[in-house]
């Protein structure tokens, strides 16, 4: 597959869906690089700067960042020389007025992606997650220790589930995604912006396919 010109992605999905993981399978498949807020912020939080000193503060104290500091970071970061064939947004704009923000600097948007999964299913899916303190993952359905409670031989370390993923946090993340990011997928789409959807149930490699599958159709050779 060639890219012909610049192609800009926006990937949604509530928690669960594997948004993160198919943006990474997108970006190396097309080479163009997936890029959350997240992430971006904490390479400006590394940067030996005022400003990376002021986003370094609010990630430690686990306070958001100012809105309008994300959007002129994420702006900058598009600007980069490895954004010249396009990118995909992972989870950004997460609320209308960050999609404002994109609408009002004329980046151009091609595509839009929502991976769909219930709630029961995301919750399902990321409040069965438990870890050891070495960080070994494991899913108490899909992907059990050994013994309960216990990472495997030789570590053996108990297993905990973080804060942020028992089900009543992932409940409150879910509620946000469905009042501030969801209702922007319509608005996208009077836009005129293509929006695919697809299903976030199966395997992780068969989503990616189809997601593939789908871009071909509709939007030709990416
Ligand atoms: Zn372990």
């Amino acid at each position: 597959m060639k890219i012909s010109k610049q192609h800009n992605l926006l990937i949604f999905g509530p928690q669960g869906s594997g948004k993160g993981t198919q943006a990474e399978i997108l970006s190396k498949k097309f080479g163009i690089p997936a890029i959350s807020a997240g992430a971006a912020l904490r390479r400006i939080a590394d940067e030996d700067s005022e400003r990376g000193k002021k986003v370094k503060e609010y990630l430690n104290k686990g306070e958001l960042v100012p809105g309008d500091l994300t959007n002129e970071i994420m702006r900058e970061r598009i600007l980069e020389d490895d954004c010249e064939k396009g990118f995909i947004f992972d989870g950004f704009p997460r609320n209308e007025k960050q999609m404002n923000f994109i609408l009002k600097q004329g980046i151009p948007i091609d595509l839009l992606i929502v991976l769909q999964l219930s709630d029961e299913d995301g919750v399902s899916r990321i409040a069965g997650r438990r870890t050891c303190a070495n960080g070994h993952p494991y899913h108490i359905k899909s992907d059990p220790p050994k013994i309960e409670g216990f990472c495997d031989d030789p570590c053996k370390l108990p297993l905990f589930q973080r804060e942020d993923e028992t089900a009543e946090a992932i409940k409150e993340r879910l509620r946000i995604y469905h009042e501030e990011t969801e209702p922007l997928i319509e608005t996208l789409r009077e836009r005129g912006i293509l929006t695919l959807e697809i299903d976030a149930r199966p395997k992780i490699q068969e989503i990616a396919n189809e997601i593939q599958k789908k871009i071909l159709e509709t939007h030709g050779s990416l």
